[in-house]
Parts: C-alpha cells; sequence; structure tokens
C-alpha cells in the first residue's frame, strides 16, 4: 500500500463515517495486531533491561568490595593497563577501581 490518498467519508445517521474496503480494513488490523505485538515484545525487553542493570549494579558492586592481588599495579600506574583481573573486571563495568 504506497499510496496515500485521503479516504472517503461519507455521513451516516449525522455522523462523518470514514470508508475502507474490506482489504484496507484487514490490512489495518494486521498493522494493529503487529503493534500490539510489538509493544509487548518493548515491555518485556524493557523487563529485561531493567534486570541486567540492577544485576550490573549489583556485580560492579560485589567487584567494588573484592581484594585486588599484590600484582596489581593500579596504584601505582592509575590509567595503565592493569593485569590484575579485578582491575580488568571493574573497568569492564565503567567504573574505576578503588
Ligand atoms: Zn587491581
Amino acid at each position: 500500500m504506497g499510496k496515500r490518498s485521503e479516504p472517503q467519508r461519507i455521513t451516516l445517521d449525522g455522523r462523518i463515517l470514514v470508508v475502507v474496503t474490506p482489504e484496507e480494513h484487514e490490512h489495518l488490523q494486521a498493522s494493529r495486531r503487529q503493534l500490539g505485538a510489538m509493544q509487548a515484545q518493548r515491555r518485556t525487553l524493557a523487563t529485561q533491561v531493567e534486570r541486567l542493570r540492577s544485576l550490573l549494579t549489583e556485580v560492579a558492586e560485589l567487584i567494588e568490595h573484592m581484594p585486588h592481588p599484590p600484582e596489581c599495579t593500579r596504584d601505582e600506574i592509575p590509567a595503565g593497563p592493569s593485569p590484575c583481573q579485578v582491575c580488568r573486571l571493574s573497568d569492564a563495568l565503567g567504573k574505576p577501581a578503588d
């Protein structure tokens, strides 16, 4: 349905009605069903994102309290790469390690 023409209107019992063909009506119904399915999918994804955010916050908090091994160089070279797994996990989560 590429062309967009003004739909035909009729007046019935004093009310203005828009006339659509059965095919157009079926197309509108299909679009409505598709939109409903997409909205349900969007709600599911939003819930999953919220759960993941909360899980990541929890993991970041746990990592923040993990001890760094003696070979950790973060204190000497804060911006440099560290072989420490705790620093690497913390960097991956976007929070600087203490
Ligand atoms: Zn470290």
